[in-house]
């Protein structure tokens, strides 16, 4: 069944709509809502949006949720250009939905593609593409203590050529995921492996993209981190200076108040972190970003220095950190409360508990 599409102003898309006749019934989508987990449950719907060289952007659709059919010489299957984005809608308590800074998110997800040689989408599209999917699938978030519908935004090259260039053809996709805690268990410390053998990213390589290549290097050391009985794994830069973890950063809170967080060109510059700053930045505390070392983690530690440690990023929100484990040693973590105040904060204004004074929410059904 295909609606007319809405919108064709200047500047907006005419998205082609195509029902999924096949959607699951309210009862089924109650019962997938109950206990979603994280990552395995998807609403009825996708969006995807079409680039090629002569005709840019172009057939927008929201089309039912459902295999993507791709030539075995996509680019994307050999040389990985590939991009992607993480953001949440959020239930407030009036039935609205919203979702938390995504021109952050759209930004964030253009700077991905330049550093990919991959074409920008406007922002004005990134979002009305969110605007499409709650358009359809709005009834998937859902209204649960800690819930939320984890959206991912991707983008990858479609063109089938086996030769090494930038591709010519690519796919924009989003799609939509309830989500309950990213942690089962909820929020507790978790343990972090060092690993020194690996890295993830280096100067001049990707790593301040969101890209499946940077994810893909960090799969080992996590297993190394497994093996080690951690549940994270921590990487260095090449001078020893502490980068993040393989999805989230850190944050160190030092005993005067100062909040130190890594500042370098091969870290993902979270959305997360920025807002968390800030909140604590008028809660009156110094913020510093600058290189921080293994070995000042550790001294500042042993030394009550450094107070309490922290890793944040969408999907958990924030975690602290409990222990930092390497090669022949363990620094239990100091347990402060500052993390869990600043989540507090920042969950209570994504989930409307408090009022948002800085317009970093957007309504998505309205
Ligand atoms: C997405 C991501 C983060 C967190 O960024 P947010 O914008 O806070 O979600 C941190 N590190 C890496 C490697 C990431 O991919």
């Amino acid at each position: 069944m295909t609606d007319p599409s809405s919108g064709a102003e200047p500047g907006r898309l005419a998205f082609q709509v195509t029902k999924n006749l096949a959607a699951a019934s309210p009862a089924e989508r109650a019962k997938k809502l109950e206990d979603p987990g994280f990552g395995t449950v998807f609403t009825d719907h996708m969006v995807d949006i079409c680039w090629s060289e002569k005709g840019g952007w172009h057939r927008p659709r929201v089309q039912p949720y459902g295999p993507i059919s791709l030539d075995p010489a996509a680019a994307v299957l050999h040389y990985a250009q590939e991009i992607f984005e993480g953001m949440k809608a959020y239930r407030h308590s009036d039935g609205g939905i919203y979702t938390f800074r995504p021109e952050q998110n759209a930004r964030r997800f253009n700077r991905s593609a330049r550093r990919l040689s991959m074409p920008e989408l406007p922002e004005e599209h990134f979002l009305q593409a969110l605007h499409e999917l709650i358009a359809v699938d709005g009834a998937w978030v859902p209204s649960g203590a800690e819930q939320t519908l984890y959206l991912r935004p991707f983008m990858f090259a479609k063109e089938a050529f086996l030769g090494v260039r930038p591709a010519k053809k690519y796919a924009f996709y989003l799609i939509g995921s309830p989500a309950g805690s990213y942690f089962s268990g909820g929020v507790k410390p978790v343990s972090i492996w060092l690993s020194e053998k690996y890295a993830r990213a280096a100067e001049g390589g990707t790593g301040a993209a969101k890209t499946g290549g940077n994810y893909a290097a960090s799969l080992l050391p996590q297993a190394e981190a497994a093996e080690h009985g951690c549940d994270q794994v921590v990487f260095l830069d090449q001078r020893g200076n502490v980068e993040e973890l393989g999805g989230m950063n850190v944050v160190f809170v030092k005993k005067d108040g100062t909040l130190v967080t890594p500042a370098s060109e091969t870290i993902l510059d979270g959305v997360t972190r920025n807002s968390i700053l800030e909140l604590a930045a008028d809660r009156g505390h110094a913020i510093e970003r600058r290189p921080i070392s293994l070995q000042e983690w550790r001294d500042g530690v042993a030394a009550g220095d450094i107070v309490e440690a922290f890793a944040c990023g969408t999907a958990a929100v924030v975690t602290p950190i409990g222990a930092l484990r390497g090669d022949g040693f363990v620094d239990e973590q100091p347990t402060g409360s500052l993390g869990t105040s600043l989540r507090e904060e920042l969950t209570d204004i994504q989930y409307g508990r408090r009022e948002d004074t800085r317009g970093w929410l957007r309504r998505l059904d309205a």
